[in-house]
């Protein structure tokens, strides 16, 4: 996409820190880093989200996702990490080309596990959220 930062970076019109790359992956460090080594891995084509991605790339996607940690977890001496997608407005994606954050994590870096970005506690009970999802399998 003409206007896409992240599609701009993968086409070198924009440049960034690249740590590894593959046929159609692309690891780069965040230009506004939340730990040392916060890195964006992104898909070259521009798909919106993880829906998006197709499936044949499943295979180089994992790879270059493994690689990338690995480089960091050296890198920075940590097996620990926060690895996430912020997927949609309403979860915080400002940039609609699918990126994957890797943060690695320290001793007492003052952040916090996945289940404190979120606790928005359902009112329906895990049985009746279970029946909503296995309708829609079902139908599928
Ligand atoms: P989001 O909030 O959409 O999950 O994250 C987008 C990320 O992209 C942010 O962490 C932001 O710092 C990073 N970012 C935005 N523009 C650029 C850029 O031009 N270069 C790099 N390397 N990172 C960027
Ligand atoms: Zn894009």
């Amino acid at each position: 996409m003409s206007d896409c930062v992240f599609c701009k970076i993968a086409t070198r019109q924009i440049e960034s820190y690249i740590i590894e790359e593959s046929e159609n992956f692309l690891a780069f460090l965040d230009i506004h880093p939340h730990a040392p080594g916060h890195t964006l891995l992104i898909p070259k084509n521009h798909f919106k989200n993880l829906s998006e991605l197709p499936e044949n790339l499943g295979e180089e996607f994992v790879k270059i996702a493994k690689k990338t940690a690995f480089l960091l977890s050296k890198a920075f001496k940590t097996e620990h990490f926060t690895i996430g997608i912020n997927q949609g407005s309403l979860a915080g994606q400002t940039i609609d080309h699918l990126h994957i954050h890797f943060l690695p994590r320290f001793p007492n870096d003052k952040g916090g596990s996945i289940h404190s970005v979120v606790y928005n506690k359902p009112e329906e009970d895990l049985s009746a959220i279970y029946q909503k999802i296995l309708k829609v399998k079902n139908e599928s």
